[in-house]
């Protein structure tokens, strides 16, 4: 019987001459890496692990290198992003609004949902909620960092961004929600997504040096100002169409929890009791918020929009108290419409 010539190769950093195990896989190329690793340190991340490893006593298992050998199987480059993890050779402080941070935790991720690694799993989970907040207040903070950082990338390299080069993608973070179990970013993650159009796929723009390119290119690429203008872009192509169907959904949704929770509004403010505005202000001021949502057929953001309308739509005469009452109905409106998000869009998470 002819025998299969395979190459084996030890792990550069991962084989550590004190380890009491070797973990044995094939990479992509087909070349099995060797991970000279330690039991103990293994099962404590996992109980998974604890009783993969534990080392047979009848002495038929095989030995590499006088310690026992596990053929693990697992892709080695999954196994190395998770050892190194292990190991510290990669941390989990992954940079907030990292356009590759998906790309980064997904092997991870599914290394500790497969092997129950509880404390890695929270970790990463955490680091991506800081990206798809689950809260109304994070998604706020993020916006605004968001659009700091869009201004200051600008002014300080005079580039032309498409915006994505340097902040995350929704349509990978919702394939990474669904492959790895995690809700609870699914709701920021499509809200973000139904507020982009369809026609910026991302991948088809790239950084434009002005002083290289000049402007006339990047009018060309994005002839509305969109992308200039700091508008983000999605990869489109690589979400599913069940997702297509719930981003629909959640759109239609959306925009009829608006018109209800402004309706609810108009009811309620009939009638003004402040003696120094007219009776029918904060009335006049909800029916004009709704015109504005009403003509807003593309790109709609309504939890931005609901921010705005104050200054933009409330009488320039009415008296400060008449003014905070209207932001405060506006505040509660968005903090009922981000609950909501979840049922919006069809997805199951508890935030
Ligand atoms: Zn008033």
């Amino acid at each position: 019987m002819s025998e299969v010539q395979t190459d084996i190769r030890r792990h550069d950093s991962l084989y550590m001459h004190d380890g009491n195990i070797v973990l044995s896989t094939p990479n992509a190329s087909g070349t099995v890496i060797l991970f000279r690793v330690h039991q103990s340190i293994l099962a404590r991340i996992s109980t998974v692990f604890a009783d993969m490893l534990r080392l047979p006593t009848n002495g038929a298992n095989e030995v590499y290198d006088g310690v026992p050998l596990v053929q693990m199987p697992d892709a080695a480059e999954d196994l190395e992003s998770l050892l190194k993890v292990v190991y510290h050779e990669n941390n989990l402080n992954f940079e907030k609004m990292s356009a590759e941070t998906v790309k980064m935790v997904e092997p991870v991720l599914t290394m500790c949902n497969k092997y129950d690694i509880k404390d890695f799993r929270k970790q990463i989970i955490s680091r991506m909620e800081g990206d798809w907040p689950t809260t109304l207040n994070a998604w706020d903070d993020l916006e605004l960092e968001i659009s700091q950082r869009w201004q200051t990338s600008q002014i300080r390299l005079r580039m032309a961004y498409c915006v994505d080069d340097i902040l995350p993608e929704p349509v990978s973070a919702i394939n990474l929600a669904h492959e790895c179990n995690v809700p609870t970013i699914l709701p920021a993650a499509f809200y973000h997504l139904s507020r982009l159009p369809l026609v910026f796929v991302r991948g088809t723009y790239i950084t434009i040096n002005y002083e290289e390119a000049g402007d006339a290119i990047f009018h060309d690429i994005a002839a509305d100002g969109y992308l200039e203008r700091g508008g983000r872009t999605a990869s489109w192509q690589d979400l599913s169409s069940a997702d297509h169907f719930r981003l629909m959904m959640g759109k239609e949704s959306i925009r009829g929890e608006v018109r209800r929770l402004l309706d609810e509004l108009l009811d309620a403010s009939s009638s003004s009791i402040c003696p120094s505005c007219p009776k029918d202000l904060i009335s006049s001021f909800v029916d004009k918020t709704q015109r504005s949502m009403d003509r807003k057929t593309t790109r709609f953001d309504p939890l931005s929009m609901l921010c705005e309308t104050v200054d933009k739509n409330m009488s320039p005469s009415a008296c400060p108290q008449c003014r905070w009452r209207a932001s405060d109905m506006m505040e509660r409106l968005r903090e009922t419409l981000w609950a909501k998000l979840p049922f919006c869009f069809h997805v199951k998470c508890f935030m």
